[in-house]
């Protein structure tokens, strides 16, 4: 197993989760299961974190088990990430939220890139996925957005392998490449063993003892702690606080976790695709344009899991 010694790695992408608050029931998520506190990031906490990640080039996406767009900062937000030179940032958003006030604040925010949540083109599955939600209005809205943005690139379909679809991932792939759409496929998974809904979950392998995850992704809560996955949802594998840790000493806590066996309970169940990918055998990138071309490589590889 290569051994990653520069302690950045674990910071190649971070997700932040700007609130852990939502309005949608997605069928897929385990928020019954929820016990971290609700809240919004302060919008001082966020600038701090934010700044120390540009610094080694991160690239952030704000989501985590909320609706970023709910935050009451977000256009401010969006404006102080504009005026970080360099910085890689955008949003994970599920299709039913894209109504055309939240589809202006995401226009406005001009980030990089825009993930859209749509499980499946199937209308009855999407609708059991989305209780309370219409597919024909959410496919409109996404293609509003799609209009309404036409030199954005970046805007990705997020689609669901669950035990239930029927479509080929070649179907699936192409419908939203037809409509202008990358779309990169994931297969649903248990989230660590929150999601116990069996005829969903379409992957049952148990993650290895170095998940590939941990070593180059990161989780940081509204409350800017740094968890060791998204999977957690009570805030049990704690590894720093960001708020007074700096990212080195908190990079150089995950760089040894990896030296062992995962040690958090969740790990031990977990079926996330993601954890399978292989840990970093290079140095890390240091431009943009190579930390781009390696993202590009780590879409892939999670692809074809
Ligand atoms: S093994 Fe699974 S739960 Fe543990 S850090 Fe990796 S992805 Fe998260």
């Amino acid at each position: 197993m290569p051994r990653i010694a520069d302690w950045r790695w674990p910071f190649f992408t971070v997700d932040i989760e700007l609130t852990n608050h939502c309005r949608q029931n997605c069928l897929f998520c385990p928020r019954e299961k929820l016990t971290r506190p609700a809240g919004f990031i302060e919008f001082e906490v966020l600038q701090s974190i934010v700044r120390k990640l540009a610094e080694i080039g991160s690239r952030i996406t704000f989501c985590g088990m909320g609706n970023p767009l709910l935050h009451p900062d977000f256009s401010l937000i969006a404006e102080f990430c504009r005026s970080i030179n360099g910085l890689s940032f955008g949003y994970t958003v599920q299709a039913p939220a894209l109504n055309s006030a939240n589809r202006k604040l995401l226009s406005d925010a001009r980030p990089g890139f825009i993930e859209i949540s749509f499980p499946t083109f199937d209308p009855g599955l999407f609708e059991q996925i989305f209780p309370g939600c219409d597919f024909a209005e959410s496919l409109d809205f996404v293609m509003k957005l799609r209009a309404e943005n036409p030199q954005m690139r970046g805007l990705t379909v997020i689609a669901i392998k669950t035990e239930q679809e029927t479509r080929s991932e070649n179907e699936i792939t192409g419908f939203w490449h037809s409509k202008g759409f990358d779309c990169r496929l994931t297969l649903c998974h248990s989230r660590g063993g929150n999601l116990t809904k069996e005829n969903l979950i379409s992957t049952r392998c148990i993650a290895p003892d170095n998940c590939g995850l941990f070593a180059t992704h990161s989780f940081v809560t509204w409350q800017g702690e740094l968890l060791a996955c998204c999977h957690d949802l009570t805030g049990e594998t704690k590894i720093a606080d960001l708020k007074s840790s700096t990212i080195c000493a908190a990079g150089q806590k995950k760089l040894a976790i990896l030296n062992d066996k995962m040690p958090f309970e969740i790990c031990k169940i977990c079926d996330e695709p993601a954890a399978f990918r292989a840990l970093p055998d290079r140095d890390y990138p240091e431009s943009s344009g190579a930390r781009r071309r390696f993202m590009k490589k780590w879409l892939k590889a999670k692809q074809s899991i």
